[in-house]
């Protein structure tokens, strides 16, 4: 017969998709009471789409949407993935001025791009494009057809004194900006996972006292998904170490109530969450849509990238430990 502790444990997370990296892990996860969850990717799908597109005057949509598309050409953010799904979608020639070479740019060796693959479509993009810098939590810059562009938030906008047209309209903003001009926004929406929500209410009824949102998304978007999905404290328009204060203010929060021995588990997906996932008690990552970074600072892996696996390994964490004492 099976041994019953075939079904506890970390083996028997593992064949749920759960990878636990120790028996520690596992037995903090039955003493959770804060889980704070990053937002893009984690409680929402990651897959953006195009909404919006509103040019500056006198600039085309077709012009921002490729010179967006063009400096987010090496991003893995999955914001940069929709950018370019969208002006692919648009044209099969994504070139308006494929005919100009004046003003193509040469592909720099020093630079930080990578994976250019010679024979493909994406080869004449990455010849345009070079000095690409990722700016997490704001955006990218890029060099592209010569000129010096900056794809991202009004945190990207400021640092560099743009003077652009904040707008009011629902979902994620990008503004673009070439040579120090303010080119247009393009308007993106994020979608929750079909199970966020539920994941949400089943943590409460694990006993979850406190369920917290961080993220580097505007403010009005943040507190839309936060009341969708009934999580009780949002932190919006964060960068990656502002994410890592709003842990350690948790963390002082959450122990200081339990006298030691409630848990904060942070669960991310990005690259950015690297930090954060060290920092909390339970550090727990997106398997299979997430990053290497987060899934090697993790304590746990969920390899289903379903927020409702966190709730499951909780009552199996505390069937695992009244088996075990
Ligand atoms: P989250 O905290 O929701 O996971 P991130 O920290 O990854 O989000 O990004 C925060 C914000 O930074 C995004 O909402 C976007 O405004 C901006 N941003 C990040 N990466 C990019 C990119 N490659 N292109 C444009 N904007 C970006
Ligand atoms: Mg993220």
């Amino acid at each position: 017969s099976v041994p019953l502790s075939f079904f506890g444990g970390i083996g028997g997370a593992s064949r749920l998709g759960i990878l636990v990296k120790g028996s520690n892990y596992l037995e903090a996860l039955g003493s959770t009471e804060t889980v704070v969850f990053d937002k893009t990717g984690t409680l929402t799908d990651g897959t953006f789409s195009v909404t919006e597109l509103i040019g500056a005057p006198g600039v085309s949509e077709t012009e921002l949407i490729d010179i967006a598309a063009a400096a987010e050409t090496f991003s893995t953010h999955p914001i940069a993935q929709s950018v370019r799904a969208y002006r692919d979608s648009l044209t099969t020639d994504a070139r308006p001025d494929s005919d100009n070479d004046a003003n193509l740019a040469q592909p720099d060796s020093d630079s930080t791009t990578t994976g250019a693959r010679p024979g493909s479509s994406s080869t004449t993009t990455a010849e345009r494009v070079r000095d690409v810098r990722e700016i997490s939590g704001q955006g990218v810059e890029a060099v592209v057809d010569g000129r010096n562009v900056l794809v991202g938030n009004g945190k990207l906008m400021a640092a560099h004194d743009i003077a652009f047209t904040a707008t009011d309209v629902p979902g994620t903003v990008l503004y673009v900006a070439a040579d120090g001009t303010y080119l247009g926004a393009i308007v993106i929406a994020d979608t929750v996972k079909p199970d966020a929500a539920r994941a949400i209410a089943d943590l409460r009824a694990a006993g979850v006292k406190k369920t917290v949102m961080l993220t580097g998304d505007r403010t009005p978007v943040a507190r839309a998904v936060a009341a969708e999905l009934g999580i009780d404290e949002v932190h919006a328009e964060l960068l990656p170490q502002d994410k890592v204060a709003e842990v350690e203010a948790l963390l002082a929060q959450t122990e200081r109530d339990t006298n030691g021995k409630g848990k904060l588990a942070f669960v991310g997906d990005g690259i950015n969450d690297a930090p954060v996932l060290t920092r909390a008690d339970i550090g727990i990552a997106m398997g299979a849509m997430g990053s290497d970074a987060a899934i090697e600072a993790a304590d746990i892996v969920l390899m289903n990238d379903d927020p409702d696996d966190i709730a499951r390994a909780i009552h199996l964490a505390r069937r695992t430990m009244g088996i075990v004492w």
